[in-house]
């Protein structure tokens, strides 16, 4: 693809209209809705309709899971995560910051296998999106994935079997959102991949990308302790106002840190299962 002023104004015409229809939804803050733009403007005039198609399937079909069960995640949202309600752009960078890199690179050095890291990234942070969203749903509480010690609803680490379909599931629609993608797009690049290739990559590179982000959630990222409430949280000051007090990980860690690598290692992992299908 030659850099063209025009795809660029696709991009951002495209990027301004779903975040608009996004918006209306309440889960982006104004500055993560202008870095949506900015990212799906990059993605689009880069990588073209196929990629930034994938990330629209990501940001849309994440914004309207947070939309749907926002009543049953908000008692959550208020005690446990760092930070509930609409995403701010340093949400949207760790989620979809790696993907625009990824598009400059595939403009540099067109491969199928940078669009399989592509897929691979957004895989992993569809499949955590989808696990966090529809897990908090689930009647078993969650259990820590590195020593499946039970823990509170909405612990970085906890896994739910729920939770842990959710996972498959969106990661498996990120590959099939973008094989019916290539279909209209690049039916050249989908014949030499070949949809099963699509679907298997992103799916198994999706699911073990969030069960990475699991285990560095249980591990690295900073665990807080409210005194007051006797409860283990990710805020630094807990709703309640008391400022709370370091319980495990590390508190450079945040959860941001921790989508941000775990979707490295996904596109890592696709970008070493693409020679090997
Ligand atoms: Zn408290």
């Amino acid at each position: 693809m030659k850099l063209e002023l025009m795809n660029f104004l696709t991009g951002f015409v495209l990027s301004g209209a779903m975040a608009m229809f996004i918006e209306r939804r309440d889960v982006l803050t104004f500055g993560g809705m202008v870095t949506a733009i900015a990212l799906g403007t990059m993605v689009y005039g880069l990588g073209g309709p196929l990629w930034m198609g994938v990330l629209f399937a990501f940001f849309i079909s994440s914004s309207a899971l947070t939309n749907i069960f926002y009543k049953e995640k908000e008692k959550v949202n208020r005690e446990q995560f760092e930070k509930g309600g609409p995403r701010d752009p340093w949400q949207v960078i760790a989620n979809g910051g790696l993907s625009s890199l990824l598009a400059a690179a595939y403009f540099l050095y067109p491969r199928p296998v940078m669009l399989a890291a592509f897929l691979g990234v957004l895989a992993t942070v569809n499949a955590d999106t989808w696990a966090t969203e529809i897990g908090v749903l689930s009647r078993p509480g969650p259990r820590l994935v590195t020593s499946f010690k039970a823990v509170e609803k909405g612990r970085s680490g906890g896994v739910t079997i729920l939770g842990s379909v959710a996972s498959l599931a969106g990661a498996l629609f990120i590959g099939g959102c973008a094989a019916v993608l290539a279909s209209i797009f690049d039916p050249g690049l989908l014949y030499a991949f070949g949809w099963q290739k699509v679907l298997i990559i992103a799916g198994l590179s999706g699911f073990l990308g969030s069960i990475i982000d699991s285990i560095i959630g249980a591990t690295i990222q900073a665990q807080y302790y409210c005194g007051s409430c006797k409860k283990a949280t990710e805020q630094r000051v807990h709703h309640c106002g008391t400022r709370t007090v370091l319980k495990s990980g590390s508190k450079f860690v945040d959860n941001d840190t921790v989508n941000l690598l775990a979707s490295i290692a996904g596109g890592i992992i696709a970008a070493l299962l693409f020679p090997l299908l």
